[in-house]
This record gives C-alpha cells, sequence and structure tokens, in this order.
C-alpha cells in the first residue's frame, strides 16, 4: 500500500493570489479560520515546524493562499484568516471572491479544518463560509484550539453543543479541542487530515486474498 502522508515533512511551497495559479495538486486540505483563532499555531505545531506557518503572517502573504506540501503532490493550505476587518457582513463576502472560488471549485481540495477559538465557536462568520462549503459535499473538521483556556468540564460541554451542531447540519462536519499551547488533540487532527488526503490514494491490490502466489 501507498505509505500516507506525513505532515511532519512540510515545507513551504508557494503563495497564490488568483485561482489560475494554483499548483499541480493530487490532494488538499486547507485551513480556515478567524484571524486570532489559532490557526498558525496548530499548523505549526501539527507539521512539527515551529515557524511554518508564520510564513503566511509575513507581509504580503496575509491574503494569499499559501500551500505547504506534505509530500508529493499533496498540501496543507493555509487561507488567509478573516473577519479581522470590521466590515458589514452584508457588504463584503468576508472572505473574498478567489478565496470563495477556491472552496467551492477545487476538485484536489478533499476536506475543510476549521479553527475556532473554543471560547467563541461558530460565529456568523463560520456559519457563512461553512454554508458556503456545504455545496459541495466535502467534510469539515473543526478544531476547537485553545481547549487550555477553559476548564475540562467547560471544554467537553462545548465540545458536545458544537458536535451536536454540526452533525445536525451535515454528516460529516466534525469537531474535536485542541490546544497549540498544551499541545494537546494532536492525534485525533492528524488522523482526521491524514484520511482525508489518503483517500484519493489508488491501494494495490491485495495479490495473496485472490490466491496468487
Ligand atoms: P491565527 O491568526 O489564527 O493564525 O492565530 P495564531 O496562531 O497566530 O494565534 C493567535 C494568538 O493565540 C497567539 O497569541 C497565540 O499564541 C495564541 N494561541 C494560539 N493557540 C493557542 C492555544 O492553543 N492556547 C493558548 N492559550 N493560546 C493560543
Amino acid at each position: 500500500m501507498t505509505a500516507k502522508p506525513v505532515l511532519n515533512r512540510a515545507q513551504f511551497h508557494t503563495s497564490v493570489a488568483q485561482l489560475r495559479d494554483l499548483p499541480y495538486s493530487r490532494a488538499e486540505v486547507a485551513f480556515a479560520g478567524r484571524s486570532n483563532a489559532g490557526k498558525s499555531s496548530a499548523l505549526n505545531l501539527l507539521t512539527r515546524k515551529n515557524r511554518l506557518a508564520y510564513t503566511s503572517k509575513t507581509p504580503g502573504r496575509t491574503q494569499l493562499i499559501n500551500f505547504f506540501e506534505v509530500d508529493a503532490d499533496t498540501y496543507l493550505v493555509d487561507l488567509p484568516g478573516y473577519g479581522y476587518a470590521k466590515v458589514p457582513l452584508a457588504t463584503r463576502a468576508p472572505w473574498g471572491r478567489v478565496l470563495g472560488e477556491y472552496l467551492r471549485t477545487r476538485d484536489q481540495l478533499a476536506g475543510l479544518a476549521l479553527v475556532m477559538d473554543v471560547r467563541h465557536p461558530l460565529t456568523e462568520l463560520d456559519w457563512g463560509l461553512l454554508e458556503w462549503f456545504r455545496p459541495t459535499g466535502k467534510p469539515v473538521h473543526v478544531l476547537l484550539t485553545k481547549a487550555d483556556k477553559l476548564s475540562r468540564s467547560a471544554a467537553l460541554q462545548t465540545l458536545r453543543v458544537v458536535r451536536n451542531t454540526l452533525a445536525a447540519a451535515s454528516s460529516n462536519w466534525t469537531a474535536q479541542l485542541f490546544s497549540s499551547l498544551k499541545q494537546t488533540g494532536v492525534d485525533d487532527a492528524e488522523a482526521a487530515l491524514r484520511s482525508w488526503l489518503a483517500t484519493d490514494q489508488p491501494e494495490e491490490p491485495d495479490l495473496e486474498g485472490l490466491g496468487v502466489p
């Protein structure tokens, strides 16, 4: 069987401002979330690279789609944080046209990792993004970050509510607790992302099972 992608091999690959510049890709997982939710910290921890996702925060890159290669033609994609500018929803799509089109039309996008501060989950902007993405039918995994900021019981209560709300909205929207500070939730997040990235890989036929020597 083909080896599963290893997230900690991630290397910065390219920044893209327009859809026509998207790199050739076999499969990718995109990270989205409100600015300051903890997306960069989560990406850095998942890839075991302390400063990897801060590349996305350097001047000129914050509004770009940043690609990190984790395996041959396989990417983690850091999308621009949304909701920073206090612009009324009615006057501007909070994530912009390029990002919107990317989310709707990118065939290689296997799923969306949506980062939310556990203390402010499922904001109006998060729902805007979820509703925008829903028609694709692709999975969403919510990382409730900064779980260390709540007591264990309060964090679990939030997780329960978020899971129930997501499950009521779509059968393949899931959630978990995550803390970059305490480094908790990493295994679960990795398992979710790896399974998405691996789904397209052709499995070699099980010759033994077919009675082939
Ligand atoms: P981004 O804008 O979504 O990329 O957010 P960052 O990863 O830059 O994090 C925003 C702020 O939250 C920074 O000050 C981080 O140190 C802090 N932060 C991120 N993750 C955690 C976490 O799991 N626990 C705590 N306590 N702070 C965090």
